[in-house]
C-alpha cells in the first residue's frame, strides 16, 4: 500500500516512532494510504522547525510582494496536479469527482492567489504624526505573529488547509498544521507544493496522526503563538480553554445549523434546485450548509413535496462515477450520527418525506429531507452534519427571523426572494456571519467568512482574514528636545 509520510521542515518522512496508520477510502470503507502516525514528538519536532524557519530562514523579512509571487507559484502548481490532487481528495474524503475538480481544486488556488493580492494592497505600515503632547511621528506595523498552530476537519481537506496556510504564510508566519484523521492527504500533498514553490523549509509543517490528542498537544505546545481551528464547536470550546492557559491567540471556526428562508415571492423552480444544493452539496458535510428551511404556512406543502421529489432523484453513489450527485459520508461513524439524528426526528414527530435511510454503499446516507418539524426538536437546533434537511412553517416575516435567530449557532444564512430590496431587508435582521440572497455556498477568498455566537468568532477569507494572522506593532518616534509632560512626574523641577 502506498505510503505517505509527515511533512517537516521542507521533506516527507515517517513519524519519529516509526508507526503508521491506515486511511480509508469511505466508498470501498477500505484502507487506501498509509499516513505517518505522529505523535507529541513530532509536534515538538515541527514546532521547532517552524520556530527556526521563523526566525532564520528570511521568509518574513522578505517584502510582501516576493511572498505574494511564492503564494501565486503554490497557486499554479495546484492546478498543474489538479488531476492528482482532486482524485486523492475523492479517495480520501469520499467527495464526488465534480466537488473536487469544481470546489476543492479552483477553492485551494484561489485561496493563494487572492491571499497574495491581499498582501501585496493591504498596507503593512501606516504612519501618523502626533503634535500633543509634544511632536511625534508614529508608525503601526502589521507582523506575522510567530508560529501558527493549525487545525482542520474532514470535510475540505485541501482547501481548509489552504485557508489556513495561505493566510499564515502571507502574513509572513510559520505553520504546523494538524488535518482531520480520516483525511490527512491532500493537507501533505499541498505542503510538499508549497516547498517546490520555494516556501522556505520549515516554514510549512503538516503532521498527521490517528487521534486528536495530537490537536491538543499542538494547542498546548509553548512554541505555538497562535492556534487557527476549524472543526465542531464541542472541540472548539475544549481548544479555547487550552489557550487560556497560555494564553494564546485562538481562531475558531465552528459549525452551523443555517437557516434559508423563502420568501412568498420566490418562484420554486429557481429555488428548489438552489436549497438542494445549499443542503445536499459534498452529502451535507458543509459547515454553512442551509439545513433549516423556512417557508411560509401557505407554501409549506408545496415546497416539502417538491424538494422532496427533486432529493430523492439525486444519485447516491461511486464518488468517481462522473454521474454521482452525492459521494459517502465520510466515515461509519458519521454515518451512525445521521442515521441517529433522523431517528431522534422521528421520535420527537417529525416526518420523513424522503430519504431517512443509509444508501446503498459505502458509508453513504440517503439525501433526507424531514417535515413536521418544530423549532424547539433537536435536530432543528443542532448540526447533524450530513444530508438531512427540515422544513419549518412560518406565519410572517417577524417569524421567520424570531425562529432564523432563535439557534445556538451563527455561521450563515440564506433568502431566496424575487425582490432583491425586500430580500436585503430581511438579511440584514439575521445574525450570521455570511447571508446569501438567492444563491448559496459560494465563497471568494477576498471576502470574509466566519461566524457569530456558538459558530465561532475571528474571520478567515478577505483582509480581515490577513489580520488574523497579523499583529501590530506602534513604533513612536520623539524628538531629542525638552519635554513638558515630564512635570508629570517631576513637578517644576
Ligand atoms: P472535530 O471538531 O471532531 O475535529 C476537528 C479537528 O480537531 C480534527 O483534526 C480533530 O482531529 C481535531 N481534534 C479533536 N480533538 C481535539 C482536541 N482535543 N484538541 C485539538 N484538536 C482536536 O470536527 P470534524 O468532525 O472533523 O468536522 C466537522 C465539524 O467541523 C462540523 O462541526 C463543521 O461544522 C465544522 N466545520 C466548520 C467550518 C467553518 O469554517 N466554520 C468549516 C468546516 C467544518
Amino acid at each position: 500500500m502506498e505510503r505517505i509520510g509527515a511533512f517537516v521542515d521542507g521533506a516527507s518522512r515517517p513519524a519519529l516512532s516509526g508507526a503508521w496508520y491506515a486511511s480509508e477510502d469511505p466508498f470501498h470503507a477500505a484502507p487506501w494510504i498509509e499516513v505517518a502516525a505522529c505523535d507529541a514528538a513530532d509536534v515538538d519536532a515541527a514546532v521547532a522547525a517552524a520556530r527556526r524557519a521563523f526566525r532564520t530562514s528570511g521568509w518574513r523579512e522578505r517584502s510582501a510582494s516576493d511572498r505574494a509571487d511564492v503564494l501565486e507559484a503554490v497557486a499554479a502548481l495546484v492546478q498543474e496536479r489538479a488531476e492528482e490532487l482532486a482524485l486523492d481528495e475523492v479517495r480520501d474524503a469520499g467527495g464526488t469527482l465534480r466537488w473536487a475538480f469544481g470546489a476543492c481544486i479552483p477553492g485551494t488556488a484561489d485561496v493563494f492567489v487572492k491571499m497574495a493580492q491581499l498582501v501585496r494592497e493591504a498596507p503593512e505600515v501606516e504612519a501618523r504624526a502626533l503634535e500633543v503632547p509634544v511632536e511625534s511621528e508614529n508608525l503601526v506595523e502589521w507582523l506575522p505573529i510567530g508560529v501558527v498552530g493549525a487545525i482542520v476537519p474532514f470535510n475540505f481537506p485541501m482547501a481548509a488547509a489552504a485557508w489556513k496556510i495561505a493566510a499564515a504564510i502571507a502574513a509572513g508566519n510559520s505553520i504546523v498544521l494538524k488535518p482531520s484523521p480520516l483525511t490527512p492527504v491532500t493537507a501533505l500533498r499541498l505542503a510538499a507544493l508549497c516547498t517546490e514553490a520555494g516556501v522556505p523549509p520549515g516554514v510549512v509543517n503538516v503532521v498527521p496522526g490517528p487521534d486528536g490528542a495530537l490537536g491538543e498537544a499542538l494547542v498546548r505546545h509553548p512554541g505555538v503563538d497562535m492556534v487557527a481551528f476549524t472543526g465542531s464547536d464541542v472541540v472548539g470550546r475544549a481548544v479555547m480553554r487550552a489557550c487560556a492557559d497560555a494564553p494564546k491567540a485562538v481562531l475558531l471556526e465552528l459549525g452551523g445549523k443555517s437557516p434559508v428562508i423563502v420568501r412568498d415571492d420566490a418562484p420554486l423552480d429557481l429555488t428548489v434546485p438552489g436549497l438542494l444544493f445549499g443542503t445536499f452539496f459534498h452529502a451535507g458535510q458543509v459547515c454553512d450548509s442551509g439545513t433549516r428551511i423556512l417557508v411560509s404556512r401557505a407554501r409549506e406543502a408545496e415546497l416539502l413535496e417538491r424538494l422532496a421529489a427533486a432529493a430523492a432523484a439525486l444519485r447516491v453513489g461511486d464518488p468517481m462515477d462522473p454521474d454521482t450527485d452525492v459521494g459517502p459520508l465520510a466515515s461509519a461513524a458519521q454515518q451512525r450520527r445521521v442515521a441517529g439524528w433522523v431517528d431522534d426526528a422521528v421520535a420527537q414527530g417529525a416526518r420523513v418525506c424522503c430519504g431517512g435511510s443509509v444508501g446503498p454503499s459505502g458509508h453513504s446516507y440517503l439525501p433526507t429531507v424531514l417535515g413536521g418539524v418544530t423549532p424547539d426538536m433537536r435536530v432543528a437546533r443542532e448540526e447533524v452534519f450530513g444530508p438531512v434537511v427540515v422544513v419549518i412553517p412560518y406565519d410572517d416575516e417577524d417569524h421567520a427571523v424570531a425562529i432564523a435567530n432563535d439557534s445556538p449557532y451563527g455561521l450563515a444564512a440564506g433568502v431566496w426572494s424575487a425582490d432583491v430590496d425586500a430580500a436585503l431587508r430581511l438579511a440584514r435582521r439575521l445574525e450570521a456571519g455570511t447571508v446569501w440572497i438567492n444563491d448559496y455556498h459560494l465563497l471568494d477568498a477576498s471576502l470574509p467568512f466566519g461566524g457569530t455566537k456558538r459558530s465561532g468568532f475571528g474571520r478567515e477569507l478577505g483582509v480581515a482574514g490577513l489580520r488574523a494572522y497579523q499583529q501590530t506593532r506602534h513604533l513612536h518616534v520623539g524628538r531629542m528636545e525638552p519635554k513638558p509632560y515630564l512635570a508629570l512626574l517631576l513637578g517644576d523641577r
